[in-house]
């Protein structure tokens, strides 16, 4: 047991949150952490459990045993929803509080539908261990549905997958997707040649990996098109519903829509910003961010 009364509090047991923990190995302060879930997430092999090619247990571990072995580190399941500053304690959505005082905050991020949160359901995006598996479902359903559709235009509706957003998380789905579709699957339905699967990559800019070199996007493009995706450049998408996307002028009949196009930030600036005042603010705060209606307690 570590007796130092210098507490530090860390939300998040992801890389940084993690990291952070692990670099203060041997230092004279005890540490709380504090998670959501019980487990890590190895984020950039998701697309893989998402696509059938790992199971969930080969990308989460949980936080407590990555942990044991530092008798310095208290785990705690518990969803933080605010910061007290002034009174330097976290507030959590149970109406706990942990007191601090060295706080660390490595929330996540979530998916931006830019300021098109109804598209959501039909566009689900790639984060957490729930999203994979979500989308695994969908994909391989779509494929159940297309064995018994007989009416042509819906069954190639079923064979399509839209994936919307061409940075890396687009570019590995689509990827994948297209292999599990004209190899993995092959052979094995009797009414669907699985190979009739059209898998359209969407990005709104003139090339997909934006952040890389150009070089490397056309390779990429390249490589997507040898292995049969379709991208479509320079046309953002205006709509997505449950008959498919639009994007530009097309509408792109497809029942399975992915999102990888925008990411938003964790509301810790919120909880910084407006968590000073007395206990409960901050919850109030994070219920209504949920709603939908941020920076709703300032006005009470
Ligand atoms: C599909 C995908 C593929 C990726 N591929 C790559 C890649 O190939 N290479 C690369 O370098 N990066 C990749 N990334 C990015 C990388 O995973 C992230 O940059 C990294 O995970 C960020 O680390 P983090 O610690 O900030 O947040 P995270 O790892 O997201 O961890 C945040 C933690 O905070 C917890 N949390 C959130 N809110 C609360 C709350 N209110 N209360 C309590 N706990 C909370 C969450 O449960 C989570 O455990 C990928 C990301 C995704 C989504």
């Amino acid at each position: 047991m570590n007796e130092s009364s210098h507490h530090v509090v860390v939300v998040g047991a992801g890389f940084g949150g993690l990291e952070f923990t692990r670099a203060l190995d041997g230092a004279p302060v005890r540490i709380t952490m504090i998670d959501k879930r019980n487990h890590h997430l190895f984020q950039p092999l998701l697309y893989q459990v998402a696509t059938t090619a790992l199971a969930t247990s080969e990308v989460a571990w949980p936080i407590r045993h990555l942990l044991r072995k530092r008798k310095d580190v208290t785990t705690l399941l518990a969803t933080v929803c605010g910061v007290d500053r002034a009174g330097k304690r976290v507030l959590l959505d149970d109406g706990g509080a942990v007191a601090y005082d060295t706080l660390l905050l490595a929330t996540d991020a979530r998916h931006a539908y830019f300021g098109h949160d109804e598209w959501e359901p039909f566009a689900p995006g790639l984060k957490t261990l729930e999203d994979a598996t979500t989308i695994r479902r969908r994909i391989l359903l779509a494929f159940e549905q297309a064995e018994r559709e007989t009416d042509p235009a819906k069954r190639q509706a079923l064979l399509t997958l839209a994936i919307v957003g061409g940075g890396p998380t687009g570019v590995e789905l689509a990827g994948t997707i297209v292999e599990l579709a004209h190899e993995m699957l092959r052979g094995e339905f009797r009414n669907i040649d699985t190979r009739q699967t059209r898998v359209v990559l969407i990005e709104a800019g003139d090339r997909i990996l934006p952040n890389f070199a150009p070089e490397l996007s056309d390779y990429a493009s390249k490589a997507l098109e040898r292995l049969g995706v379709t991208v479509e450049l320079g046309r953002p998408v205006t709509r997505c519903d449950a008959d498919g996307v639009v994007f530009g002028e097309t509408h792109l009949p497809a029942r399975t829509i992915l999102w990888a196009a925008g990411v938003a930030a964790s509301p810790v600036a919120e909880w910084l910003g407006g968590g000073s005042g007395p206990r409960g603010q901050g919850a109030r705060q994070a219920r209504s961010d949920r709603a939908g209606q941020p920076g709703d307690f300032r006005r009470r």
